[in-house]
């Protein structure tokens, strides 16, 4: 976490940005090169999940599956992250996030848009874990959307921004541990009326910022096998390890 000075001197940076449109780094408002939202020494410090991780969640240190997905597979067929909920770039993800940083997103989604076409392009259908409509007012924008949208177009998939609602309001899984994530987010989705019967043998990949239990995108993903769904895999742009955040 940054400290309020080093915090107060990024506004700073991005204000001025914003003035003159000097390109300032999104984490530490230090000077970037071409169009590049972290610095050198920003970027240099966002990793990639390690190998091996589970085959089914993406947590690394397990070569086949961990003891979680083993005991409880989960509805989802595959999770992969572009890398670690750590350091610069979890900063930068928490400021989008929770401070309201829409312009963040730009850099956020071209982040995500870099994930392997193998990971992506073979889906029919490409959806933003929803929010509720209380929360969308009151941030201003789906921070998964913003994501989606940065997945290159064209012959890929279709993105559907609304193919799952939210049903009823829930408490920010952070801070929460593993138990108290599912049961806040237990039954929270339901698949969009305008869906019905049209997801019979799709291939879906949900996409969400951080990926930390999985509570949230198992429940996507059990009401869109419950509707037909084939394969859901979830994209997420960070992975937290540790079960935080
Ligand atoms: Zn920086
Ligand atoms: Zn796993």
């Amino acid at each position: 976490m940054a400290t309020g000075g080093a915090q107060a001197l990024a506004n700073l940076a991005h204000g001025l940005r914003d003035l003159f449109f000097a390109p300032a780094c999104a984490a530490c408002g230090g000077a970037v090169e071409h169009d590049e939202f972290l610095c050198p020494a920003c970027r240099e410090q966002v990793s990639p999940p390690t190998e091996p991780s589970c085959r089914v969640c993406g947590l690394p240190g397990h070569s086949w599956h961990c003891p979680a997905c083993a005991a409880s597979p989960p509805a989802f067929d595959a999770a992969r992250a572009l890398a670690l909920h750590t350091g610069p770039l979890a900063e930068v993800v928490r400021g989008f996030k929770y401070q309201r940083r829409y312009w963040l997103g730009e850099g956020l989604s071209r982040l995500l848009g870099t994930a392997p076409r193998s990971w992506w392009a073979t889906a029919d259908i490409v959806a933003p874990v929803p929010l509720h409509p209380r929360r969308l007012v009151a941030r201003g924008f789906n921070q998964a959307l913003v994501l989606a949208r940065g997945l290159p177009g064209g012959q890929g998939p279709e993105l559907a921004p609304r193919l799952l609602n939210r049903k009823r309001y829930t408490r920010p899984q952070v801070g929460l541990d593993p138990g108290a994530r599912r049961r806040n987010v237990e039954g929270a989705f339901a698949l969009a009326p305008a869906w019905q019967g049209r997801l019979e043998g799709a291939w879906v990949l949900l996409v969400d910022d951080v990926f930390t239990t999985g509570a949230t995108v198992n429940e996507c993903a059990k009401v869109l096998k419950q509707a037909g769904a084939e394969r859901v895999e979830v994209l997420t742009l960070v992975r937290a390890v540790g079960g935080k955040s």
